[in-house]
């Protein structure tokens, strides 16, 4: 099938079928130079090929969908073999159901990067009227979703304190990480927390809690993810053949950007657009789930308000932030201390998980992200080019030092 170049990267424009498994990312060997970059950035050994010799993702059933083969190969061979493009364009101009639009937190961090503004610029009202412009009917953020995910993680934690040698809490909103959990730790499952990530939470929220709001049934939502990268592009294909459950279609940051591009609109210059009354507004917890540790620390600071009675002086956990591989604090709630790891990056699962093993009470809150830099550097995330010239390319024969 033919190619389209979308932000540097290149997609195949056909919309996944409805069954879970399906591949999301292959290596175009017509392109591929066997730097070997890919197979040292991959933490699930899902890459083979010789130096020199075209790479593939051999064992696409260990893939975790991370994307970080894709964002640091230097010749784009790395592309994605779905999308939902064509599928959200023919919705969007049908106009036969509501066509919802839900950006993850740390997408309104990074769109700008593809118009030109510095990183880090914060478009969140200019993502919502870009949005609306291009005819989506509603923007329900999932910033939302987060908030009742940090309350719903809290409340786990809680629970799990009161009993005594009670296994750590495991995040779930990192859905790369849940499948590396999947694959290759599933003994440890129970200690993943219930509650589901925020992005597939916000898709049950559309078509219950929004569709009664708006008096509408559930079926005639159309959900879309705006999402940080290629793992949450099995959401859609998990929820079987039912139109009424969980999210329609996704499409990561570059194909939005891609999106706005070809209608015509400068984000950069669009008038801000306020947040959607039907789902409401966010707290500042709520957006710390674009970075690594964002999540541990919103759990804390609901667990400790809970404890409290009072979110009036709910401390910050600092010592959770940064861009360290792991991370680790105690912090008293209440009478109890709870002690709190994060791993930034999946290259360090298995010695985190290793350590947990030796001591299954040693910890009682660890967050996982699979991508460095948490969803802010998530595999479907624009790729500067500048970046990509820094990537450590040092030790391979095919880049001069
Ligand atoms: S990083 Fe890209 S060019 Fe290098 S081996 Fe992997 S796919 Fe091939
Ligand atoms: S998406 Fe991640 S796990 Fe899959 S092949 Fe690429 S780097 Fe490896």
């Amino acid at each position: 099938m033919a190619r389209t170049e979308i932000e540097g990267i290149f997609y195949e424009l056909h919309v996944p079928e409805r069954s879970p498994g399906a591949v999301f990312l292959r290596i175009d060997a017509s392109r591929c130079i066997g730097c070997d970059t890919c197979q040292r950035y991959c933490p699930a050994d899902a890459i083979t090929g010789s130096s020199g010799k075209p790479h593939a993702i051999a064992f696409p059933a260990a893939c975790i969908g991370c994307g970080q083969c894709l964002v640091h190969c230097p010749e784009s061979a790395v592309f994605e073999e779905r999308s939902w493009l064509a599928e959200v364009v023919g919705e969007l101009n049908a106009r036969r159901r509501l066509c919802v639009a839900m950006p993850s937190p740390s997408v309104r961090y990074t769109l700008g990067e593809a118009f030109g503004m510095p990183p880090g610029s914060v478009t969140t009202g200019r993502l919502r009227a870009a949005l609306l412009m291009l005819g989506f009917s509603h923007c329900w953020d999932v910033e939302f979703a987060a908030d009742a995910a940090a309350c719903a993680m809290g409340r786990e934690l809680l629970r799990r304190m009161r009993v005594p040698g009670a296994p750590p809490l495991f995040t779930s909103s990192c859905p790369a990480w849940v499948k590396y959990c999947e694959t290759f730790h599933p003994d440890l499952l129970p200690c993943l927390s219930l509650c589901p990530p925020p992005e597939a939470l916000c898709a049950a929220m559309a078509k219950t809690l929004c569709a009664e709001r708006m008096g509408r049934a559930a079926k005639d939502i159309w959900a879309v993810l705006i999402a940080p990268c290629a793992a949450h592009k099995q959401y859609p294909l998990l929820r079987g053949g039912d139109p009424a459950a969980g999210m329609d279609a996704v499409l990561d940051a570059r194909e939005l950007a891609w999106l706005i591009k070809k209608a015509g609109i400068d984000l950069a210059h669009v008038p801000e657009q306020g947040p959607d009354p039907v789902m409401g507004g966010s707290s500042g917890a709520a957006t710390l789930f674009s970075a690594p540790g964002g999540a541990a620390e919103a759990i804390l600071r609901f667990a400790a308000a809970e404890q409290s009675g009072s979110s009036a002086a709910t401390p910050d956990f600092v010592p959770l932030r940064g861009m360290a591989d792991v991370r680790e604090a105690s912090f008293s709630l209440g009478a109890k201390e709870v002690r709190a790891a994060v791993v930034n990056g999946a290259k360090h699962f298995p010695a985190m998980l290793g350590k947990i093993r030796s001591n299954m009470s040693r910890y009682q809150l660890v967050e996982f992200t699979a991508c460095p830099g948490g969803c802010l550097c998530g595999g479907g995330q624009p790729v500067m080019p500048a970046a990509k010239s820094l990537f450590d390319d040092g030790d391979s024969p095919f880049f001069p030092s």
